[in-house]
């Protein structure tokens, strides 16, 4: 697949799954495994990384929240019929464990990539405890959709309490990780709550993948726009998914990430 030149691909579905995220199905397959992401394209405006939420090998599906000027712009702009350009896919791949206990953390978005992840884990003899955190109800993501799934089980966090656990979605894991052998979590979010994951996981050794979203324009580790601080690696190659063991190697994991011109941004 001549993976560095986009391909014109059709939007065939939009929905609005909660206050902020869209889903998109494109008539494409990019052939992504779970943990790797595409390059958007729209001309005119601007291109930008998104992870695969799901490629069935016919459609490609994007969870998309909408969030500043790209994201909006496709929110509000490019509708069923349109076409995009869409490189990749790109990055590195979740590892998919088989016949144990898996627990995923996500936030945010990062519910619809998990997703495609505890699929591929369910179908290889898991059984995956699914938790999704919030500020709010309106922010949940993927919550059926995992929960028709025979053998995920769905745990849910708010901030505010309006559903589910009050509080973090790391208080839930810590609870599972105490009641049943997890022998492997993966992770998606935002990276404070991906270092608690990492900071539950380390001293029970149980391995983990953490997905490390930088600013990543082309995507082929090329441009240097996304390289990590601690290996110098570029984490549109090396990553976005990471092994926990990987990630404590990168010197600026939870403490800053950088800009488009590589300004350091402290979370
Ligand atoms: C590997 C990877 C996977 C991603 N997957 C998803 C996804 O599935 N769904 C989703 O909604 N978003 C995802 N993102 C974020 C997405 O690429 C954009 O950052 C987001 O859509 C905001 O862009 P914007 O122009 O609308 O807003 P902006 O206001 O420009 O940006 C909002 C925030 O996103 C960051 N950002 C902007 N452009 C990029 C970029 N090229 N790379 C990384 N961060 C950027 C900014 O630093 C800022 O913190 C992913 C990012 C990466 C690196």
């Amino acid at each position: 697949m001549l993976q560095g030149m986009p391909r014109a691909a059709k939007i065939v579905s939009k929905e609005k799954l909660n206050d902020q995220v869209y889903q998109y199905v494109l008539d494409i397959s990019v052939g992504a495994e779970p943990g790797q992401f595409i390059n958007l394209w729209i001309p005119g405006m601007d291109e930008k990384p998104f992870s695969v939420a799901y490629d069935d090998g016919e459609k490609l599906t994007l969870a998309i929240a909408a969030v500043g000027p790209f994201s909006n712009h496709l929110a509000e702009n490019v509708n069923i019929g349109d076409k995009v350009g869409i490189r990749g896919a790109y990055g590195t791949k979740n590892r998919i464990p088989e016949n144990c206990n898996v627990a995923t953390v996500a936030g945010g978005y990062g519910a619809a990539p998990l997703f495609f992840f505890a699929e591929a884990c369910v179908k290889n003899g898991c059984k995956v405890d699914f938790i999704v955190g919030a500020r709010n109800e309106g922010l949940l993501l993927y919550l059926e959709k995992a929960a028709a799934v025979d053998g995920i089980e769905v745990h849910i966090a708010t901030d505010d309490g309006s559903k589910g656990h009050k509080g973090y979605c790391t208080q839930i894991l810590e609870k599972i990780v105490e009641e049943k052998d997890v022998k492997f979590i993966a992770t998606c979010g935002p990276e404070m709550m991906m270092n608690a994951v990492a900071n539950i996981a380390e001293p029970r050794g149980i391995d983990a993948d953490i997905s490390v979203e930088r600013y990543m324009k082309c995507g082929m580790g090329v441009c240097g726009n996304c390289s990590v601080d601690g290996t110098g690696e570029p984490s549109c190659v090396k990553g976005p998914v990471m092994s926990l063991e990987h990630v404590r190697k990168l010197t600026g994991f939870a403490k800053y990430h950088r800009d488009s011109v590589g300004n350091k941004i402290h979370w």
